[in-house]
């Protein structure tokens, strides 16, 4: 067999990927083994993967930013109905509101975070739907609890990605 760069050499080795003959310099040039089409793909490969991270960073993000913004027009709003003065209702509505929303986007952080903890909690799935009922009831409370912390710091893990990307 020939190397596939250099038809006037002999192969010494195979692409790991395509099984294509190499010879010495051309088995040298990647590692694992690979020829020059097939390192090209892997390298495509690992850009899509990090662009496909940055991106659905940018959606959780994003998700985040719209949630604590929808409660906090919502709570003001609804402390606007009861309040004295718009200044009140401002005052109070709006770090609830931020507060709440803040609480609603944490939960899938707490609930995953409760998920890397209890990972081997395999015996609940023998218990009766009641028993389900009040697992996932303790767990969802858990979850609002733990997502307080654990969503801002995945929150900022996802800027810090993100802003290096664009550095
Ligand atoms: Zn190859
Ligand atoms: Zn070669």
């Amino acid at each position: 067999m020939k190397c596939y760069h250099h038809p006037d050499r002999d192969a010494v080795a195979y692409c790991s990927q395509c099984g294509r003959g190499l010879c010495a310099e051309c088995s040298d040039a990647h590692n694992p083994i690979m020829c020059d089409n097939c390192a090209q793909l892997a390298v495509q490969q690992l850009v899509d993967d990090y662009n496909e991270i940055i991106r659905k960073n940018k959606q959780k993000i994003r998700t985040i930013h719209i949630i604590i913004i929808v409660t906090t027009i919502l709570v003001t709003l609804g402390f606007w109905g009861i309040a004295r003065s718009p200044i009140a209702a401002l005052l109070t509505g709006v770090p609830t509101g931020i507060f709440v929303g803040w609480e609603i986007a944490g939960i899938p952080y707490g609930w995953r975070a409760l998920n890397n903890l209890f990972s081997n909690l395999r015996f609940i799935l023998i218990l009766p739907i009641i028993g389900w009922l009040i697992f996932y009831g303790i767990k969802l409370g858990l979850a609002a609890v733990i997502g307080i912390v654990a969503m801002p710091i995945e929150y900022f893990k996802m800027r810090k990605v993100i802003n290096q990307n664009q550095a």
